[in-house]
């Protein structure tokens, strides 16, 4: 069978760098991870409670660049350990940089979560393109959930993680401190929604979505004010 070129071109990134999905910590968090093999190189979004154990075996060997995508203990607090035991370069946003740098958050996670404060190796920008082997990730800051949320835009993928701004047919919680429900607003209208529609959204928690999906039937933030 003859594939157009086109076909061949995306069934070769697909076949270097598939995106794997893991579930893990009371709120079963997603943690992702694609792996460049031929560079032996592996980009983790998020920390959660459990990940270190569960990954550590796939990721040795690997030089790993870990995305933060924002400061809440169930996405960061177990960071440290990888940047400690596997030399993981750690990427996150300043804007939440409290969270990341004190325990104080601990009162919202149930007994018996090992978190750990943690100081990022690079703090990132909006608009930032850092390139991880064959993966380049374009760095969107999109405040709303907290001050620092950021989501990652990798094109090759027609992918976005998006961390807790967005999620199948509904959105972050703004009610803690930092969050601010006109800003998720305007990140998720003017930020996300401005990405082509069928690129895939990998939320912090449950399942995938496409943006295009979350554009026509988001019941919270849908492409329009008036759309409903
Ligand atoms: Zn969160
Ligand atoms: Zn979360």
């Amino acid at each position: 069978m003859i594939l157009p070129v086109t076909n061949l071109i995306s069934i070769r990134n697909f076949s270097m760098l598939s995106i794997h999905t893991h579930n893990f910590g009371p709120y079963e968090n997603c943690v992702y991870v694609v792996y460049a093999n031929v560079k032996k190189v592996a980009v983790v979004v998020d920390a959660a409670s459990g990940s270190f154990e569960g990954l550590k075996k796939c990721l040795a060997g690997h030089e790993i660049h870990l995305f933060l995508t924002h400061g809440h203990w169930d996405h960061m607090c177990e960071a440290a350990k990888f940047q400690r035991e596997l030399k993981a370069v750690v990427y996150a946003h300043k804007g939440d940089q409290n969270w990341f740098a004190t325990t104080e958050q601990c009162k919202y996670a149930p007994p018996g979560i090992s978190f750990e404060t943690i100081s990022p190796n690079i703090w990132v920008e909006h608009g930032q393109m850092i390139q991880c082997g064959d993966l380049v990730i374009k760095i969107l800051h999109t405040p709303g959930h907290t001050p620092g949320q950021i989501a990652l835009y990798v094109e090759s993928l027609h992918s976005v993680f998006v961390g807790d701004t967005l999620f199948y047919h509904t959105v972050g919680r703004t009610d803690l401190p930092g969050g601010n429900f006109d800003q998720l607003k305007d990140s998720i209208r003017h930020i996300l929604y401005t990405l082509p529609a069928h690129t895939l959204v990998y939320p912090g928690h449950g399942k995938k979505t496409t943006l295009g999906a979350e554009q026509q039937h988001n019941p919270i933030v849908p492409l329009r004010e008036n759309s409903l």
